[in-house]
């Protein structure tokens, strides 16, 4: 078993709190520390996972930069490798430069089981389906990329003005392929390499 009790799955009744999303018990100020993923400075929110009410879609600095840096999945925290890599952002493709293009994208990756979890319970993505503006990507290539926050936007997370301080990390799509929610329903588990 790889699932430390670290990144043990917490559930909100019944349904499963994504590892990165911040829980009330952590929504204090922010503040500058060594990234322990990053290993560069970077704002860090106050760990105390499992304490007070998830807060779904607000993701914690911290473990947001530990899933994507490290290769885990968004929902269930355990590693990506060798498995089917789903990105279901909403992030748009955009042109750049002499390497054509990428989607970068700030929600880390998610393993296909995962991802028709996600879907069935996230009110966000629930919505997507009704409107028909949900996107799943079957992400063949990927990178890792930090973000580097202006001074203004350090300074509004943790009252002060710093430069070179990293917030998000991102996750670059390379290469995917498009696909939609009967792909993700009908075409097994992990199959589709
Ligand atoms: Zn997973």
């Amino acid at each position: 078993m790889n699932v430390t009790l670290r990144h043990q799955q917490l559930s909100w009744g019944a349904v499963p709190v994504p590892y990165a999303a911040l829980w009330s018990g952590e929504a204090a100020q922010m503040f500058i520390a060594t990234c322990p993923h990053a290993k560069v400075p970077a704002i860090c929110d106050h760990e105390a996972r499992g304490t007070g009410k998830p807060i779904f879609g607000k993701p914690h600095m911290t473990r947001q930069r530990e899933l994507i840096i490290c290769e885990r999945c968004d929902l269930c925290a355990r590693p990506l490798a060798g498995r089917t890599k789903i990105s279901l952002s909403h992030a748009s493709f955009r042109v750049s430069g002499a390497q054509g293009g990428c989607i970068m994208q700030v929600e880390p990756l998610v393993h296909k089981d995962c991802a028709l979890e996600c879907v069935r319970h996230c009110p966000s993505l629930k919505r997507d389906i009704d409107a028909g503006t949900l996107f799943v990507r079957h992400v063949l290539k990927h990178r890792t990329q930090l973000a580097l926050l202006t001074e203004a936007a350090v300074e509004e997370f943790c009252g002060v003005r710093r430069k070179g301080i990293v917030g998000h990390a991102k996750v670059e799509l390379q290469r995917w392929r498009d696909r939609d929610l009967h792909w993700l329903v009908n075409s097994g588990n992990n199959g589709d390499k």
